[in-house]
């Protein structure tokens, strides 16, 4: 048989999309293991072979962090695992994080000049390649080749370790910097960890990228919630820090403001997947972290934390679970893979019907949500059709818990007791976009405290960027 390598440019024109294997979605909606299970070498082989090998790629100006796609993927083709990987390094340290929950078709994908709406060919399967290649690294045992430069003396405060501050604190390191970052959890990872749930990123695979900080010699200081336990200024002025990178997330849970919100059974879905995860609920009797399981469980909102809580729910043992939402599934904020997901696993979903109000029991428990139905209207200043509420049309559904899920804010804990530091009108520090620089003398900020909530990858670009530049900073005082 012809090797794949081998193949001429119309044989190669001519594969399918290699999708990855899952679970099926009945069982694995019983269990929290990863719901994809990767490619072998020989499909990767074949999706790589699927790329053109462009010369001005549009997929690596799709890509926040810049890799060099049609690098590692040809290096795939021609089994040059060890380079591939290498490559994706130069421009990532989360691949493994990466290539599962980046939004590829939104990103490098959506570009991919292999797309091709009018005859539905998809889109080299960049994110998926990206996955196989972190994955055969950890499990050969194969890691990132580490040059730090000497040491500079100087010393750099990160605080929050989501994927903002793991970027900045390991570009740092790298240059000679001591690095520290301040975590208000008692475990790192931010939302990596006590977001996203298990069964899209197991936190095995959260930990082993983490493990290069330690490879690094950046220093983790857990339980130490900064504008609590030290202020910035503090920070600066008395434990000698030279500059201060501030990615604290923007974890303030959004609510809807509606009667029975007050109601036992009703959650914010920041609280109800950190029990899952991070305080793993889900591994009941060994962990005794109080849920409520729910058996007819409803989700408000439509976007991927949505389809996260409502997929949790199903793996916690809800009989039903519907997911709530005043627009189209066209208009749900939600990747379609999330959606798609969510609905083989048997999530249900009632589309233009918005909540009115929780109805409660006696005893003060949740007993149902009362819904108005929609329509939708005239374009609003988005572009979107705007739903509107169609008189006297309205639909109980009964539930016993409830997910609020519509999004969250900038918690001002740290920012409200840091003078200097300005803010935007939503409550998110104002930064340089190229550089993070906020209006604070040694203060750089980025990630979702800067953005709202963004992604992993924009976190990570920025971090990077800022990186950059405080590196700049410091080699000149
Ligand atoms: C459930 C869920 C699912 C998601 N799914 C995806 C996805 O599939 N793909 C994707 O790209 N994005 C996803 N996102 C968004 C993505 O996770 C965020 O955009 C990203 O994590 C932001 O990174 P960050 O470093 O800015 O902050 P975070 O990841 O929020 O990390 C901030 C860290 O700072 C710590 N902290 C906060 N305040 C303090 C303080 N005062 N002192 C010390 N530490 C502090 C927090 O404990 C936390 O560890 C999801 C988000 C959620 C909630
Ligand atoms: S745009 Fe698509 S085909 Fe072109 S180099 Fe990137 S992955 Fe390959």
């Amino acid at each position: 048989m012809k090797q794949v390598k081998n193949l001429t440019k119309k044989e190669r024109r001519a594969i399918p999309r290699q999708e990855m294997t899952e679970r099926h979605p009945k069982q694995r909606a019983t269990y929290f293991e990863e719901v994809s299970l990767g490619y072998s070498l020989i499909e990767a082989q074949y999706e790589a072979a699927r790329c053109i090998q462009c010369k001005d790629p549009a997929c690596v100006k799709g890509c926040p962090v810049g890799i060099n796609i049609p690098g590692f993927l040809d290096q795939i083709l021609n089994q040059n695992l060890e380079g591939a990987i290498d490559t994706v390094w130069d421009a990532t340290a989360l691949p493994a994080i990466c290539g599962r929950v980046c939004p590829q078709e939104i990103q490098c994908e959506e570009v991919c000049i292999v797309k091709n709406e009018k005859t539905g060919k998809p889109a080299v399967g960049i994110g998926n390649l990206e996955m196989y290649i972190a994955d055969w690294a950890r499990v050969n045992g194969v890691k990132p080749k580490i040059d730090i430069a000497k040491s500079t003396g100087k010393k750099v405060a990160v605080v929050g370790s989501g994927p903002a501050g793991i970027t900045v604190a390991g570009e740092l390191a790298k240059k000679g910097h001591k690095v520290t970052i301040f975590e208000a959890l008692h475990k790192a990872g931010g939302v990596l960890l006590y977001g996203i749930p298990e069964f899209r990123l197991s936190k095995d695979i959260v930990a082993h990228e983490l493990k290069q900080l330690d490879d690094l010699g950046v220093e983790i200081k857990l339980n130490s919630v900064v504008g609590r336990t030290y202020d910035i200024d503090e920070l600066l002025e008395e434990y000698g820090y030279d500059a201060a990178f501030i990615a604290v997330g923007a974890g303030t849970p959004n609510f809807l403001g509606i009667a029975g919100e007050d109601l036992t059974g009703v959650f914010s879905a920041n609280e109800y997947l950190t029990r899952a995860s991070l305080m793993r609920a889900s591994e009941f009797p060994y962990y005794d972290t109080p849920i409520i399981p729910g058996k007819n469980v409803v989700i408000l909102g439509a976007g991927n934390v949505a389809m996260d809580s409502a997929r949790t729910a199903l793996r916690l043992g809800a009989e039903s679970v519907t997911v709530v939402y005043r627009r189209t599934k066209e208009q749900s904020p939600a990747l379609a893979k999330e959606i798609h997901h969510a609905e083989e696993e048997g999530v249900k979903f009632e589309f233009l019907t918005s909540p009115l109000e929780f109805i409660g029991r006696n005893d003060g428990k949740l007993a149902g949500l009362s819904c108005q139905i929609m329509e939708l209207g005239e374009p609003d200043e988005s572009g979107r059709s705007k739903p509107i509420a169609i008189e006297g049309k309205h639909k109980y559904i009964d539930c016993d818990l409830a997910i609020i899920s519509i999004g969250t804010s900038a918690n001002p804990l740290l920012t409200n007791v840091t003078k200097g530091l300005e803010l935007n009108e939503w409550g998110n520090i104002k930064a340089d976009p190229k550089t993070g620089k906020t209006t604070k003398d040694k203060v750089w900020a980025g990630g979702d405290i800067t953005l709202g909530q963004a992604t992993v990858i924009l976190a990570m670009g920025m971090g990077k960027d800022s990186a950059k530049a405080i590196h700049e900073y410091l080699i000149t005082i």
